[in-house]
């Protein structure tokens, strides 16, 4: 196809997601046509290369054109590109990745349901806590908290356990059964005395004073990322987990561990949950578990929420409730032959070594520019967040828009980072195969941006 007739395909046809969309079908704003990838870079179809420092939507983790998934995708799909997984019905693919999904997980976690995306992992798992709360006969107890900035999603269900702002604004979300409570974020804590373990310890009071409020026996679940994610990029505050899940255990609140990012080796562990000593009742996976070469997502259940869905279909019969392509046999292989590649190459390992030193040349490079507040992350995430006065804490206004033009300056200069949607904060999230050379790049371009632009 000629690029003109691509682009106005494009803005007649196209409603892409996350997107202005009168300017786009104007023509207002710019698009671009991806063309190929390899390894940490994509390719336009201009032939520019772009250093992906986010891995798409942090989810290409073992790198682009990796043939081995390639291969085992166009070998299941001639040998059998489609069959359900209802009614006991299963492929080689997929019954391997739920063996291998849980030879991975923590040690008391059951069995696997296979979706398509995080979103409709997260309704799913808010589905399966309900009907265990109905089985358990406390029909009550079915509100879920999350925290204001966390992402799960943006479906009804999903789209309500996020807590930020775009995702609600005009589609009358909230749900009621869904509550918010504060998010873990001490750079932008409301008390500057704090230190990081009274700020843990207020997050824990908060979230008892709601539960407290609004009584145990009306919430099933709290919903949270081990790291905030699409929120800013924010690992927790020292002892912040350690405050919380006695607080959830006291009140028989079961923990929901939205591992879509931090699953199979984001943090520098295999899962988030290992590296901050969570024991959750449900685990959400996806992006990581196919490095997005096919759409496949997971809900991992741990053996006691299993023995209540046991109890469940042995008195009511069959579980209510699949997609025509939960365990899809394509997303199946493509899963196994990259959960296999992840151990080969040892990119889990990978992941805690290059991303601390991604986050020390980024502190290096960036840390002083007198406009950054805060360089930060955990494993292969990493966050450089603006201030317009960093001594008095003061942000830019309007919020996200100078974030958005150092991002814009970066991919200038060949790197993409992501200017996360709430405040200005620039984030990366690299593949896990990221070279330290790489990580240099990524980390000297930030810097040559926020001269460029601030
Ligand atoms: N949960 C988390 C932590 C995520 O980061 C995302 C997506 O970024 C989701 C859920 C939703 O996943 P999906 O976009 O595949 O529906």
């Amino acid at each position: 196809l000629r690029n003109d007739q691509l682009d106005a395909w494009d803005r007649e046809s196209f409603l892409h997601p996350s997107t202005h969309w009168g300017q786009h079908a104007r023509g207002e704003s710019p698009n671009a046509i991806i063309t190929g990838g390899s390894g940490s870079f994509i390719e336009d179809r201009d032939g520019k290369r772009l250093l992906d420092a986010f891995a798409g939507l942090y989810c290409v983790n073992v790198g682009y054109g990796r043939t081995q998934i390639a291969e085992a995708i166009a070998k299941q799909a001639h040998e059998l590109a489609y069959y359900h997984s209802y009614v006991g019905h299963g492929t080689e693919a997929s019954v391997t990745l739920a063996h291998m999904v849980l030879e991975r997980a923590p040690e008391h976690m059951s069995k696997v349901y296979f979706g398509l995306g995080g979103s409709d992992a997260n309704e799913t798992n808010v589905k399966l806590l309900w009907y265990c709360n109905n089985i358990l006969g406390r029909p009550k107890k079915k509100r879920i908290i999350s925290r204001w900035r966390g992402y799960h999603g943006s479906g009804l269900v999903s789209g309500s356990l996020t807590g930020l702002d775009p995702f609600h604004r005009a589609f009358d979300l909230p749900l009621s059964q869904v509550l918010h409570t504060t998010a873990p974020y001490y750079f932008r804590r409301e008390k500057p005395e704090q230190s990081e373990a009274q700020f843990s310890a207020q997050c824990a009071a908060d979230l008892e004073a709601l539960i407290e409020r609004e009584g145990a026996d009306t919430i099933a679940a709290f919903i949270a990322e081990p790291v905030l994610g699409t929120g800013g990029i924010v690992p927790p505050p020292k002892g912040y987990w350690e405050a919380i899940q006695p607080v959830l255990e006291k009140h028989d609140i079961w923990l929901i561990a939205d591992e879509v990012v931090t699953g199979f080796g984001r943090l520098g562990t295999m899962f988030g949950s290992e590296h901050y000593g969570l024991k959750p009742d449900i685990i959400t996976i996806a992006k990581g578990l196919t490095s997005a070469y096919a759409p496949l997502s997971g809900s991992i259940v741990s053996d006691k929420v299993f023995a209540v869905l046991e109890q469940g279909t042995d008195t009511m019969g069959p579980i209510g409730h699949g997609w025509t392509y939960s365990a899809h046999p394509i997303g199946a292989a493509a899963g196994v032959a990259n959960l296999k590649l992840i151990d080969e190459l040892g990119l889990v390992e990978n992941a805690g070594t290059v991303g601390a030193h991604l986050r020390a040349a980024l502190a290096e490079a960036a840390g002083g520019h007198p406009q950054v507040g805060d360089v930060r992350g955990e494993g292969m995430l990493a966050a450089v967040e603006l201030v317009a006065d960093r001594d008095a804490r003061r942000f830019f206004d309007p919020a996200g828009a100078t974030a958005g033009k150092v991002v814009a300056a970066m991919r200038e200069r060949g790197v993409i980072a992501r200017a996360m949607p709430q405040g200005d904060i620039i984030g990366f999230a690299p593949p896990l195969s990221l070279s330290r050379e790489e990580a240099e790049t990524v980390a000297g371009v930030t810097a040559e941006a926020l001269k460029a632009v601030l």
